[in-house]
């Protein structure tokens, strides 16, 4: 599964992403892509049935700071690939193309008003209405009903001051003039009075999200997730040393999405009685890799190993979730924390696949034959590269 992530990120969604910066695609075709993007991730195949979705489609596709894979949301990728054709309208004003219509919607409009500031100069490239020129706010959501009323919606800030061109512009006969419409007339009158205009100084637009100011499609897309739940995945998991599938694993067991019995059970699908380890209870994601008396034998060998004492059962917190019980071991103090969480990794993989091999291939080993397995695995990763893990076991 790690392997086809990789390649749902840099092919499918790629391929897509070409297209999208220049297309506004319905949401049918939207959809569609999601759907094989979605089989070929769980499922490697164009069919896909509940058991082989482990995560829902929507968790996934979320950026890895907010709990996903960090596959990108079409939708919000799409739309903050066509801001960049409203900051370029900006940013390369003479441009053949800025004349013709751009493929964005109200709501990029809208987002982007909220993204960028406009700071003005000589009001030629400012649109009255439609730019977020007034302390972030377009004049169209400050006083809707007069924009409403207005005949020339596309006026810049310039042509609508000079001689009040705006006043004239407006179509008050047209409607039936209410005290709202008092109250918002009023409002813009007093902002277009307070505004004085530089001559010889162009106007201007910064983007909000970026420390350079500049537009940039990853700040987009991001801003879009502002608001959401923030999760510690990135740093337990993601940024961590550990092979792809190992690291895949764990975001799965974390959330308690790997086929254990209790979940087995829930849907009446066969499943071993009993915790394969220990043989004691119905084997769940916290009894397998916290509780059972055998996982917990072999962080006794491993915190003795790596002298951590930490690591040590009897000094666990007492945790209701894996997630909670895996943070908690993650901050550990007075240790090399960015090795301890590969460790981490090493250790809960290889619980897992120990009970699988004695589930599917009816083998089992010793604690000291696991321990010795942790100890040339750990010794395979720090050849291949985890740093931190040898710093961690540097005094060995
Ligand atoms: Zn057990």
């Amino acid at each position: 599964m790690a392997g086809r992530l990789t390649l749902v990120k840099s092919v499918i969604t790629s391929q897509a992403i070409y297209l999208l910066s220049a297309l506004r695609a319905p949401k049918e075709i939207l959809n569609l892509i999601d759907s094989r993007r979605k089989k070929f991730l769980w499922a490697g195949c164009a069919q896909i049935t509940g058991g082989k979705c482990k995560v829902n489609w929507l968790r996934s596709a979320r950026p890895k700071e907010c709990g996903g894979l960090g596959i990108l949301h079409l939708t919000k990728f799409a739309r903050a690939l066509r801001m960049r054709w409203l900051w370029q309208e900006w940013a390369s004003s003479t441009r053949f193309w800025t004349t013709l219509e751009l493929p964005c919607t109200t709501k990029d409009r809208q987002l982007f008003a909220a993204t960028t500031s406009i700071s003005v100069g000589d009001g030629t490239k400012v649109s009255l209405w439609n730019d977020a020129w007034v302390q972030g706010l377009r004049p169209k959501d400050i006083a809707p009903l007069i924009f409403n009323v207005s005949r020339r919606k596309n006026r810049s800030l310039s042509e609508a001051l000079w001689n009040h061109t705006w006043i004239w512009d407006l179509n008050l006969f047209s409607v039936e003039v209410t005290e709202q419409h008092i109250v918002e007339y009023c409002r813009l009158w007093s902002i277009l009075q307070r505004i004085s205009l530089q001559p010889g100084i162009c106007d201007s637009i910064s983007w909000k999200l970026s420390e350079d100011r500049q537009y940039s499609a990853k700040s987009a897309y991001l801003a879009q997730f502002l608001g959401s739940e923030l999760t510690n995945m990135n740093w337990i998991i993601w940024k961590v040393w550990a092979p792809p599938k190992c690291k895949f694993f764990s975001w799965l067991a974390i959330q308690n999405r790997i086929w254990t019995a209790d979940r087995l059970a829930k849907r009446d699908w066969p499943h071993n009685a009993t915790c394969a380890l220990c043989g004691q209870t119905l084997e769940s994601g916290l009894h397998l890799f916290v509780e059972c008396r055998l996982t917990k034998r072999i962080w006794e060998e491993v915190a003795v190993w790596a002298a951590v004492e930490g690591l040590i059962p009897s000094n666990w917190d007492c945790s209701e979730s894996f997630l909670q019980w895996w943070t908690s071991l993650a901050t550990t103090q007075d240790c090399n924390r960015k090795g301890l969480r590969s460790l981490l990794i090493l250790v809960n993989w290889t619980v897992w696949r120990e009970r699988n091999a004695r589930i599917f291939d009816h083998k089992s080993f010793t604690c000291a034959q696991i321990l010795a397995s942790i100890i040339s695995e750990a010794s395979a990763w720090i050849r291949a590269g985890a740093n931190q893990l040898a710093n961690l076991l540097a005094s060995l």
